[in-house]
């Protein structure tokens, strides 16, 4: 279920491990605090030429988190003009230019209430709220994703560490990181920005 076959993910676990490993003992050096403050640039994947819209494959799902069906859809490509006229100031830097929010200042850190989180930018359901949990981090952190398809992984060489960024596939929206010192049962914790997510609470 979490094996995906997408080109950025084909260094495996393994490969994983020594990324996070590496992002690790960065942190335990320069201290957590300090390079999670700062800016990451990331590389995000190319857009769509203009009049060739490159179809991706996405899980959709219900508001009440039912998986429906998996769809060959056309992604979402705007400019940096509609972008920032649809999005708040803050969400706008985040996703579509990789920045990062201060840790316990979003929505969703402490959010424990049961629903999905679809992308602010467009709607696709990325993560269920049954696994979310407490990471202590001041991030909203889930241990999957709703499905492996509708996240799409990066690799993030900024700041001489080896990161693993998560983006939404279906428009390229920055979302977090991923790392591999999370709970049972992938051991993964997707540590995300509330300022990409819109939760959607199970009514
Ligand atoms: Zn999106």
């Amino acid at each position: 279920m979490f094996d995906s076959n997408h080109e950025t993910t084909n260094g495996g676990s393994s490969d994983l491990r020594r990324r996070a490993f590496l992002a690790s003992a960065a942190a335990a050096i320069a201290g957590l605090a300090l390079w999670q403050w700062r800016k990451p640039i990331v590389m995000l994947a190319a857009p769509a030429a203009p009049g060739e819209p490159k179809e991706v494959t996405i899980v959709l799902f219900s508001d009440a988190g039912q998986r429906l069906k998996t769809e060959r859809i056309s992604k979402v490509v705007k400019t940096e003009d509609e972008w920032r006229k649809q999005l708040s100031a803050n969400a706008f830097d985040i996703t579509r230019h990789a920045d990062t929010e201060i840790a316990f200042s979003g929505k969703y850190w402490n959010l424990h209430d049961k629903g999905i989180y679809r992308c602010i930018c467009c709607d696709n359901a990325l993560f269920d709220s049954s696994t979310k949990f407490e990471s202590g981090t001041g991030w909203p952190s889930f241990w999957a994703p709703i499905a492996a398809e509708n996240v799409t992984e990066i690799r993030d060489t900024t700041f001489g560490m080896l990161r693993i960024a998560v983006a939404c596939t279906e428009c390229d929206a920055h979302l977090g990181h991923v790392f591999d010192d999370g709970p049972e049962p992938t051991h993964l914790r997707y540590c995300m920005n509330s300022a990409s997510l819109r939760f959607v609470k199970q009514s």
